[in-house]
């Protein structure tokens, strides 16, 4: 039977990649009749926490993509989060190094550090020299008895290529000369990335593997895996990943990319799963009004693009609008709006920080309304009552919005302290950065507290109303 998987890191906030692949995988399991399973990649300790595993899951769920198995319903192939199955990886690095298809490493990361410099000088692709390689067996058994610091690397042919087939990009072939000998078991015990992957799409009975294609090149490292432990590959299928206008990569600078900007501004998940779907079947037009069951019907992982799916936000918007219009009852449609309102408290937040602010509640809406629009559509009028020049405003608007990016728990607490130290390193005073982003954020000069306004906006909102202003 059909088994397939999203395999998130809890690194971020939830990308709307993250959604397309997993929506890709949950077709496919319907389609197919098939498992769809969500399994937890929190391998990097340092970059990995609870909250946006959290916030993953959220996400999904918003999205209604349903998993049969995952960290939160348990299943049978549990437990389904990596660092939950730490002792579970071990035996198989074992048995790696004991058939000789791996190595102990004990280069120290400044030792690496100086390969990479001297690689990069000579313009040569970064890339593990194997000087651990020829260690004797005695001198190993000695270090590590000793105690030292090592890592687990596996070995890589030294000629020829892996070819393979892919469900999307047919036949490929790299040359083993250009794979790594990459590291499995990392100094603290913890699997790498690759390791953990594949043991894991294996004891999970992973039948068919859909991702990114940022993952094409990493193949045939896991294929060698696979062939040291003795075990069959799964069908793998890199989707091409979505683009910019411009066909550069999707990134935040040119596109919102959290789901949680969606959320805010109020797209209906069912709207958005329409136009990350639309990526993977072929329709003639007039038809691209469709439910998750009809795109599940209509679904064909046989003639997939490689092209790269532009992400034109302007047809969500149709779709979404058209999502708005024709498929929700009255009734449904005012439950909709009530519950997106109070998401996150948003309302409620509003409404106690509005309360000491208006003399009639008529005013309300004129006061809070920023915290609930899509589009501030803010004109350069708005800006007149701050005292920076035009020159300086900009100067500031693209200073915060870099160290914003920084920070890692997004409240009030912290943005404060954030804008406070732009303001100590800019040398201007406190007021003098807030008064534009006062403006970028609510579109008036006569509005709620700022902090508590970019907290309850959320990251993804107040991003793009900073870059929206600094055009
Ligand atoms: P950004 O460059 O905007 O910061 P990122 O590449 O850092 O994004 P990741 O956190 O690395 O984003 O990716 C999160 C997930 O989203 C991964 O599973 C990745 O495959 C997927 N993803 C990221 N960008 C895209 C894209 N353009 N198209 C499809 N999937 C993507
Ligand atoms: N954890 C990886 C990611 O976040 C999963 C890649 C895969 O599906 O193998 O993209």
């Amino acid at each position: 039977a059909v088994r397939v998987r999203i395999a998130p890191s809890p690194t971020g906030e939830p990308h709307v990649g993250t959604a397309y692949i997993a929506l890709f995988n949950y077709l496919f399991a319907k389609k197919h009749g098939g498992e769809f399973i969500l399994r937890i990649e929190d391998t990097d300790a340092t970059r990995s926490t609870p909250e946006f595993e959290q916030k993953v899951l959220d996400a999904l769920k918003w999205c209604g993509l349903e998993w049969s198995e995952g960290p939160d319903v348990g299943g049978p192939y549990g437990p389904y989060r990596q660092s939950d199955r730490k002792d579970m990886y071990r035996p198989y690095v074992e048995k790696i190094v004991e058939n000789g298809h791996g190595f102990r490493c004990f280069c120290t990361p400044e030792r690496l550090e100086q390969m990479r410099e001297s690689q990069r000088a000579a313009g040569k692709p970064s890339k593990y020299d194997g000087l651990c390689l020829h260690l004797s067996a005695e001198e190993v058994t000695s270090r590590v008895a000793a105690g030292e610091p090592h890592v687990v690397r596996m070995k890589i042919p030294t000629e020829g290529s892996c070819k393979f087939t892919d469900g999307v990009y047919g036949d490929v072939e790299i040359p083993w000369d250009a794979v790594d000998m990459q590291v499995l078991l990392k100094a603290d015990g913890m699997p790498t990335y690759h390791m953990a992957n594949v043991v894991d799409d294996h004891l999970m009975k992973i039948t068919h593997v859909a991702r990114g294609e940022e993952w094409l090149a990493s193949v045939p490292k896991h294929i060698l895996i696979y062939r040291y432990l003795g075990l069959e590959p799964p069908v793998f299928m890199h989707l091409s990943l979505m683009r910019n206008a411009d066909k550069s990569k999707l990134s935040k600078r040119k596109n919102p990319t959290s789901i949680s900007y969606y959320t805010a501004l109020g797209y209906l998940p069912e709207a958005l799963m329409n136009f990350l779907g639309l990526f993977f079947i072929q329709i003639a037009e007039g038809e691209e009004l469709l439910t998750i069951e009809e795109l599940a019907a209509k679904f064909d992982s046989e003639n997939l693009s490689k092209a790269g799916a532009i992400f034109d936000i302007q047809k969500l918007d149709w779709l979404n609008a058209r999502w708005i219009r024709e498929k929700l009852s009255e009734e449904e449609f005012a439950a909709r709006v009530l519950a997106w309102a109070m998401e996150n408290d948003r309302l409620k937040q509003g409404l106690k920080l509005s309360q000491s602010r208006i003399s009639k509640l008529g005013e309300l809406p004129d006061l809070a309304s920023f915290l609930l629009k899509s589009d501030l559509g803010l004109k350069p009028e708005a800006f007149a009552g701050v005292k920076s020049t035009p020159e300086e405003l900009l100067e500031i608007l693209n200073t915060v919005q870099p160290d914003l990016e920084k920070i890692l728990e997004w409240n009030k607490e912290s943005i404060e302290a954030e804008l406070r130290a732009v303001a100590e390193r800019m040398g201007k005073k406190l007021k003098v950065i807030l008064a534009p982003l006062f403006v970028s954020v609510s579109g008036s000069q006569r509005s709620l507290p700022l902090f508590d306004s970019m907290e309850i906006l959320g990251r993804a909102v107040v991003r793009q109303r900073l870059k929206v202003a600094s055009q």
